[in-house]
Parts: structure tokens; C-alpha cells; sequence
């Protein structure tokens, strides 16, 4: 069987999703594939939807700064019925310690530019303002049966706060409300169906042929096929003039019960999410009694790559979670380390340089929203309107390899160079961690 559409997005995640609806509202015939049986099934869901403003790049920043505004205002970004129940954008703050790895000058910059309010906090307002946090320096971090690991402070420790960051309660929900608002527009979501080729005639894309052999023909298909976009690249054929690499990591992230002392202590009743790269970990408030509790890739830790990303175990083992909740808990004295592993596994489809590739390739008419690399949900609703400009830009005659189209946002007026995301960039200014 034949049908067509204008547009095939493969992957109905948050991305995905977001794509659909803003290409949707461009008016646009949209098919979203997805070989799970809903929106945000794949990494999505497993994702800390930590909302924050801390990445080495502008462009990372406005991205961040953008998507925050259109959180805060879900329902109007949605144009969702006021009885559809929606995720929530949690404004808790989020506070990031001062470390050597990544200075606070470092994001400050980039603020001052984009207008991010900001406060730096010395070692005393840290612990003013966070009294269960020891501010002790204890860099670099360690495997938790090092001798050194237990080792006293070797300084004091200031932090950056934003007021204006958080997370999102429910990052699935969230990527179904994107496909639930694609569909108003529209858009026709396939659930349990996979794209098993890609179909190119000459040098452009001709469509995709699904698992049970329709031809979906479409003039443009957008690869948003989270950790397992490289198998999309490989069906495509493309990939060859990228200067950044992409692979699956898989990555936990723990639950735990908060210690009293820690509730409600950011002010206006909130505990902040708090990053902590001196010890390679970061924690964030999950309702009022519990933690979650992530890592950053600290150097003394082995990474777990996958060569394909159904390979990873979806359960959280005990030797990681021991790791990373004795970390928080050098952090948060009062934390107590469980002997059973709570939390959720997910991948991470990451880039050399720890920055999507948000682009078109060198196959016309093929877009990649790829290699999010453990921190695009945020960015997720801006990222379907860049995606948007740069598909119309490109299929008008544009020529985004010669001269980066840019994006206005609507809510901070702020320019983004798309340029910042292509899939030639010179690699990009990153931390190398999960911070971007
Ligand atoms: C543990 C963890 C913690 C994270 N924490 C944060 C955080 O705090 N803040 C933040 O901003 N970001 C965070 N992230 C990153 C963020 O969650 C991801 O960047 C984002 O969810 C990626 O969304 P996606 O739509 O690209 O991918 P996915 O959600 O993985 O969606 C891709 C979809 O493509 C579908 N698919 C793939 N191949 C095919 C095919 N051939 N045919 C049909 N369908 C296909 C899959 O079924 C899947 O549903 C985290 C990620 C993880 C894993």
C-alpha cells in the first residue's frame, strides 16, 4: 500500500512530538511514526526534565531561556482545552555550585546577555540559604571506596542560582500533550509502527516504508529518533559530512527519600534542584518527601555505551546506585543510602561535544533533531519552532550550509543561530558532561 503525506517526523518523544505540532501548525500534512505505543515511551520517560540555563554556548542559553517561557505558560503553548489534564513546570530554582570544571563566569556571560536573572552565592549564603548542603570542596570526584572519597573539605564552595529554573512534574505526560495538541492540528500519529527503510530518489528523500510495508511518500522526514537515531542516519545513508559523532549511553537516575532537614529550604517553600559537579552528581526535589538523584559523568566513572540502545538494562543496578546516592549524601549529610535500588535507566543519545544536532543533511529533503545528549527536554518546545523555520527556510531555497538561517523567539525576542546546531560545526564550546 501507497499513501503520502508533506511530512514524515520518525518518533513521537518530546522532540518528535513538538516537531510534529509546530510543523502541523505551519500548515503542513504531518505523519509521526513510533514503534512504541504512545508519545515520550523512549528516552523521554525516563528523563529528570530538569529545566535550567547553565550551558557553555548563547545559543544553548537562549534555547533554554525560550523553552522556560513556553513551560510556564503550557496551556497557551498547547492551545490546550482547559479540562486536559498537562504536565506542570515546577519554579523551585536551581542552584549550581561554583566549581573549577565549570565556573559561574562561564553562564553569567551568556546571562547578562540574554537577561537570565541570577544570583551568586558565597560558601556562608550557600549555607545561609541551603543549611542541609555541606559546601565542602571535595573535587575531583571519586569512586565511593576510594580512601580519598571520604576525605575532609579542601575549601568552601560558593553556587549560581536561578530562581526562575525547576522541572517539569511529568516529562511523558509532557510529550503527550505536544502529540495530543499535533493531533488538534492535524497531525496523524502511528503508534507500533517502525520505519524499516528510508526511500531516496536521486539525491532527495522520497518517503519511509513502514514495518508492514506501506510506502508512506513525503517530500520531507525528520529523523527525531531519539538513541536510536544513528540506525535512521545508517537507513538514510547519511552521516558522512558530520563532524560530530553520535552514541547511545545509558544512564540512571535514582529515588530516594529526602532528608527532613532539605524540604522546603530554597525560600518561597521550594528545595532547588542542585548541581553539583564537584561531586559528580546532581539532585532534584520529586514531590515534597522524595529525591531524584543523577550523575554527570564524573572522569573516575566508566561510561556504559551502548552500540544499540536496546541492548541497555531498563532497571537501575545496585553498584550505580550505591555510587550515585552516596555522592548526594556526602552532599546532604542527613541522606540515608538504601540497600535497594530505586530509580529508572535510560539513554542518552549523545554527541562528541554534548550539543544536538538540529539540521538538514546532505540528503534533501532528511532533517535530524538528533543527539540531545541528556539535556534537550527542556529545550523541546523551542526546538520544534526552530526546526520549523529551518524546514521552510531549506525547502524554500535556502542555502543553511553557506549561510545559518536564524530563529526569532517569541517569548524573550531573543535571535538563535541555527548555525550553532549543525551537523558540520566545529565542536562546540561543552563541559563535556551532560551539562552540555
Ligand atoms: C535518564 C535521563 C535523564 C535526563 N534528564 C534530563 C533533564 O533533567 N533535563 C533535560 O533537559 N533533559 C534530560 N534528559 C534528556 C531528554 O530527556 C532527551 O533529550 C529527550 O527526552 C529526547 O527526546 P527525543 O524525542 O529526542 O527521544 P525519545 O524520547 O527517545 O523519542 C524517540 C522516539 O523515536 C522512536 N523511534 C526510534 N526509531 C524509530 C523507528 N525506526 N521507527 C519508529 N519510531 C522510532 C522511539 O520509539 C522513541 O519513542 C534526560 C535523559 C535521560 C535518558
Amino acid at each position: 500500500m501507497t499513501e503520502s503525506t508533506d511530512v514524515v517526523v520518525v518518533g513521537a518523544g518530546v522532540i518528535g512530538s513538538s516537531i510534529a505540532l509546530e510543523l502541523a501548525r505551519s500548515g503542513l500534512r504531518v505523519v509521526v511514526v513510533d514503534r512504541f505505543g504512545g508519545a515520550g515511551n523512549g528516552s523521554t520517560s525516563a528523563s529528570s526534565a530538569v529545566v535550567r540555563f547553565t550551558y557553555p554556548t548563547i545559543a544553548g542559553v537562549i534555547a533554554a531561556w525560550e523553552s522556560r517561557h513556553c513551560w510556564e505558560a503550557w496551556r497557551d503553548h498547547l492551545q490546550a482545552p482547559a479540562s486536559e489534564p498537562l504536565a506542570a513546570f515546577n519554579r523551585c530554582g536551581v542552584t549550581m555550585l561554583d566549581v573549577d570544571l565549570a565556573p559561574c563566569g562561564m553562564f553569567t556571560r551568556h546571562f547578562d546577555k540574554v537577561g537570565v536573572p541570577y544570583e551568586k552565592w558565597g560558601a556562608r549564603e550557600l549555607s545561609r540559604r541551603l543549611p542541609a548542603v555541606d559546601t565542602g570542596r571535595y573535587f575531583p570526584p571519586r569512586p565511593v571506596d576510594d580512601d580519598e572519597f571520604f576525605a575532609h573539605a579542601s575549601a568552601r564552595l560558593g553556587a549560581l542560582h536561578t530562581p526562575d529554573g525547576g522541572f517539569v512534574d511529568d516529562p511523558q505526560l509532557a510529550a503527550y500533550n505536544l502529540a495530543t495538541a499535533a493531533q488538534r492540528h492535524g497531525a496523524d500519529l502511528r503508534w507500533k509502527t517502525t520505519v524499516t527503510a528510508v526511500m531516496r530518489r536521486g539525491g532527495r528523500v522520497r518517503g519511509v516504508r513502514l514495518n508492514d510495508g506501506t510506502e508512506l511518500s513525503a517530500g520531507v522526514v525528520v529523523n527525531a529518533a531519539g538513541p536510536w537515531s544513528g540506525q535512521l542516519n545508517r537507513l538514510a545513508e547519511v552521516g558522512d559530512d558530520f563532524t560530530v559523532g553520535l552514541r547511545p549511553l545509558r544512564q540512571e537516575v535514582h529515588h530516594v527519600a529526602a532528608p527532613a532537614g532539605y524540604r522546603d529550604t530554597g525560600g518561597d517553600g521550594h528545595t532547588p534542584v542542585l548541581l553539583d559537579m564537584d561531586l559528580g552528581t546532581y539532585i532534584r526535589p520529586e514531590g515534597r518527601e522524595f529525591l531524584l538523584v543523577g550523575g554527570t559523568e564524573p572522569e573516575c566513572d566508566p561510561l556504559e555505551w551502548l552500540d544499540d540502545p536496546d541492548d541497555g538494562s531498563p532497571t537501575p543496578t545496585g553498584s550505580q546506585f550505591r555510587t550515585q546516592v552516596t555522592r548526594a549524601a556526602r552532599r546532604l549529610p542527613g541522606l540515608r543510602v538504601p540497600n535497594k535500588p530505586k530509580g529508572v535507566a535510560g539513554v542518552y543519545d549523545v554527541t562528541d561535544d554534548w550539543t544536538p544536532v538540529y539540521d538538514r543533511t546532505d540528503l534533501a529533503g532528511f532533517y535530524v533533531a538528533i543527539g540531545t545528549s541528556g539535556n534537550q527536554f527542556k529545550n523541546a518546545p523551542l526546538v520544534g519552532r526552530l526546526m520549523t523555520t529551518l524546514i521552510h527556510g531549506v525547502e524554500a531555497g535556502h542555502d543553511h550550509d553557506r549561510s545559518a538561517l536564524t530563529h526569532t523567539c517569541e517569548h524573550t525576542g531573543q535571535t538563535i543561530d541555527l548555525g550553532a546546531f549543525s551537523r558540520r560545526r566545529r565542536p562546540a564550546a561543552s563541559t563535556g558532561t551532560v551539562l552540555g
